[in-house]
């Protein structure tokens, strides 16, 4: 991941967690220079950002690069006038369309060397997922192509596709290819600009010498693409290309094709011609797991008691990134406190946050469907049954998404428990209430006012 991947990952981090004005002041005008060590040196534009965000902000940006990086990092804040950026290297990250031509590209996989099948851990979730990684890796472009992996955000899909780069640039010397969807819709969007300038056709160069001469491309979160169909045309000219000269393709998507609604349909046939694997939400033993193997990796001399390690995969059951975001946090906290070992009591207090409901507590699901069955005055029959109509379809949108927010359950639970619909039916509701809440007073306020009657 280069500097730039990696700093817009750590403000995703940062930015729902702050509010705009925030974020626009003090966050959007700094950016990393450089990670060594385990210390992220980040450009400030001027003084007073170093002193505030130093002051205030300082514990935001540690939890984001840890998030992020895997690793709990330092950072110094350091001034754009008092640094010698070393202008190639920029330009190279953010190619600079005037000096651009033919022979300016230099190749780079962007893969992450800290993403390897060694340290993904299996269980019953993610077993044929990576075991058809593996397959690939070991002999790309011959039987599994296109390869599509899909899953919910968070279970592994972007580090199983580092870890097939990263295995096929280690056993052989082909070239490999390694770009988020946006990356790809950006650089088609430079080659595409109007203008009467000629330096269009020395990015389309640019171009044509990045993707056209890979022998494995790896797309990350195709559904981004989904909105931008010039690009999906781009991107099926590259497909065909690489796909005619036996070239690897992997693509990773938060749904199945069939799912990506705005996706061509000569896309979607593509991508069926090879295979796909969806990886699942982790179960608990995959859990626990993960839990106490991510701890040995942190090789800190901190213990941490069995029924901590049972506490938090009884409660963050969603996803494999926010494990990480607990275990990160937890970690942090006992060093912080210069704890040596986390006992029940310092983990609930660390999570609070993360964690709002104790296991002896915990609201389920069908809490929150009485409830919100209640509000509405129908049964929860109704908010399970396969009824369309707005009265019903209304309430069991909310009752998924509030099951969604405040219990963290997979769009696959939440689907189960409610007679079996669809994972992604579940997550377009969670979206449409979140979207009807941010843009309408009257449905944030019913939504709140319910949220008070769940106990
Ligand atoms: P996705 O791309 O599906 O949103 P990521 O690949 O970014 O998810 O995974 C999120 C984080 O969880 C990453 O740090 C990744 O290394 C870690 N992770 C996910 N699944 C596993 C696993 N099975 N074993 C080890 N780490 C995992
Ligand atoms: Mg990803």
């Amino acid at each position: 991941m280069n500097n730039e991947i990696l700093w817009n990952k750590v403000l995703d981090e940062i930015r729902p967690k702050v509010n705009e004005m925030v974020y626009v002041t003090w966050f959007k005008p700094i950016k990393l220079y450089k990670i060594e060590n385990n210390m992220a040196t980040i450009i400030v534009p001027q003084k007073i950002h170093q002193k505030h965000i130093e002051e205030t902000y300082s514990d935001f940006i540690k939890s984001a690069l840890a998030k992020v990086t895997n690793n709990i990092c330092d950072f110094e804040l350091v001034l754009e006038k008092d640094i010698q950026i070393e202008q190639e290297q920029i330009s190279f990250i953010n190619p600079n369309e005037t000096t651009l031509n033919k022979n300016t590209y230099q190749h780079s996989s962007n893969l992450n060397k800290k993403y390897t099948f060694d340290n993904f851990i299996v269980g019953d979730s993610n077993r044929l997922a990576t075991a058809t990684a593996l397959a690939v890796a070991k002999s790309p472009g011959e039987s599994y192509n296109p390869l599509f992996i899909y899953g919910s955000s968070g279970l592994g899909k972007t580090h199983l596709m580092h870890a097939i780069g990263n295995y096929i640039e280690e056993n052989t010397n082909q070239r490999v290819l390694y770009v988020s969807s946006k990356e790809f819709i950006d650089d088609y969007t430079r080659i595409s600009r109007k203008g009467n300038n000629l330096t269009n056709y020395d990015y389309a160069d640019y171009f044509q010498n990045k993707y056209h001469s890979v022998d494995v491309l790896i797309i990350d979160d195709i559904q981004f693409m989904t909105t931008t169909p010039k690009t999906q045309d781009e991107f099926f000219h590259t497909f065909n290309f690489l796909h005619d000269e036996k070239k690897q393709i992997i693509i990773s998507s938060d749904r199945s094709p069939n799912d990506l609604n705005k996706l061509e349909e000569r896309l979607k046939t593509r991508f069926c011609w090879g295979v796909m694997v969806d990886i699942f939400p982790p179960e608990l033993p995959l859990r626990k797991n993960i839990i106490i193997k991510k701890l040995a990796a942190l090789n800190l001399s901190i213990e941490m008691k069995e029924d901590v390690i049972d506490y938090i995969a009884a409660n963050i059951s969603t996803d494999v990134r926010s494990l990480e975001g607990a275990i990160n946090r937890l970690m942090s906290y006992s060093l912080m406190m210069g704890y040596n070992e986390i006992n029940l009591s310092i983990a609930i207090d660390a999570l609070k946050n993360i964690i709002t409901k104790g296991t002896s507590e915990a609201t389920n699901i069908q809490k929150i469907q009485k409830v919100v069955a209640d509000q509405f005055q129908i049964s929860v029959d109704d908010l399970k049954s396969k009824k369309r109509s707005a009265s019903i379809a209304f309430p069991r949108q909310i009752a998924m998404y509030l099951s969604r927010t405040i219990l963290n359950e997979s769009f696959e639970r939440i689907g189960l428990e409610f007679g079996g619909k669809d994972h992604s039916t579940v997550m377009h509701s969670c979206e449409k209430i979140k979207y009807e809440i941010d843009n309408k007073e009257e449905i944030r306020k019913t939504v709140e006012e319910i949220k008070q009657n769940i106990p």
